[in-house]
């Protein structure tokens, strides 16, 4: 049977190295690195994703602000709340929580946020210089992912990572990063337009899913020893459940993250990371 990558104990690891640092940094500045959140509408899961990053933010010392927005917020308004979050120099980090309700332009209110305090890693400058091998922030999930990798001493040099799943905030960074030199691993993506996704994920030395459907790895796709990452976060019957079928992955793959308790801390973790970063960084440019 797969040992199984525990993420709650890693994000721990790493949460309690960020507190240290952090609390470094505040002795050292008297700044405290902020963190504003900005969620828009009541979706039920952003709800609970915020939540989860405001009480992480407390725990390891940072100040985090929640700004909610009702479900009618218009583009205009939105765009200067940004705007005002840009301006102000307590705040460090800016996240807009996705999805946003359907009538805003999500593209163009990341586009807004300014580069030095986009913690989620999504605008372009920031997309590019991580493409390019010198990043500024790494997207959570898939910095997460790595994390996990590293911790687990988990070779990806010379490996084949197959990536399901080519996402701007999972997929496609999860293999910019995998075929990053350092990591150094041989990486396919595939998506809903692939041809025979089972083949190719058989030939998986490690296998990210970020699909979005409830177990849609299944065993008989997965290379026997290989390591099996799952991103997905599906509500099935008021229960979470991964891309990947975890008791049959169990059989075959060498390791597997658990859903819940794998990725999803890890996320957050990267998150405090590069809240920190982003405040040690505007304090040197003061
Ligand atoms: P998305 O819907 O933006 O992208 C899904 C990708 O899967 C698409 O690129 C699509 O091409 C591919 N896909 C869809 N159907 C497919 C099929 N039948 N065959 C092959 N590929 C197919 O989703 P996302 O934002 O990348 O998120 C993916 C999953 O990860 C979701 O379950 C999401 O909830 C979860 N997620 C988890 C975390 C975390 O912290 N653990 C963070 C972000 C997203």
């Amino acid at each position: 049977p797969a040992s199984i990558i525990d993420g709650r104990k890693i994000s721990a690891a790493v949460r309690e190295q960020i507190s240290k640092d952090t609390a470094d940094f505040v002795a050292a500045t008297g700044v405290t690195p902020h963190l504003a959140a900005v969620l828009v509408g009541d979706d039920p899961a952003s709800q609970v994703y915020v939540r989860n990053k405001e009480r992480a933010c407390e725990k390891c010392g940072l100040k985090s602000t929640l700004h909610r927005l009702p479900s009618e917020t218009t583009q205009q308004q939105l765009a200067e709340l940004v705007q005002q979050l840009n301006a102000d120099e307590s705040v460090h980090g800016i996240l807009v929580q996705l999805p946003l309700p359907e009538h805003l332009d999500a593209t163009q209110i990341l586009d807004a946020i300014i580069p030095a305090k986009d913690v989620d890693g999504f605008h372009p400058e920031n997309v590019g210089l991580m493409s390019q091998g010198r990043p500024r922030f790494l997207p959570c999930t898939p910095h997460g992912v790595m994390k996990m990798l590293e911790h687990e001493g988990i070779k990806t040099s010379g490996r084949h990572a197959v990536v399901i799943g080519r996402s701007d905030i999972v997929g496609k960074p999860m293999a910019a990063l995998l075929v990053q030199k350092g990591a150094d691993a041989t990486v396919t993506i595939c998506h809903s337009r692939t041809s025979d996704i089972s083949a190719i994920a058989r030939q998986a030395d490690i296998l990210v899913a970020a699909v979005g459907i409830p177990e849609f790895v299944k065993g008989d796709m997965i290379k026997p020893g290989a390591v099996v990452i799952d991103v997905g976060i599906n509500r099935v019957d008021d229960k979470l459940v991964g891309d990947v079928d975890y008791s049959a992955a169990c059989e075959v793959a060498s390791a597997i993250t658990p859903v819940p308790g794998g990725v999803g801390p890890m996320t957050i973790a990267m998150l405090l990371q590069n809240t920190l970063h982003a405040a040690k960084h505007q304090a040197s440019a003061l």
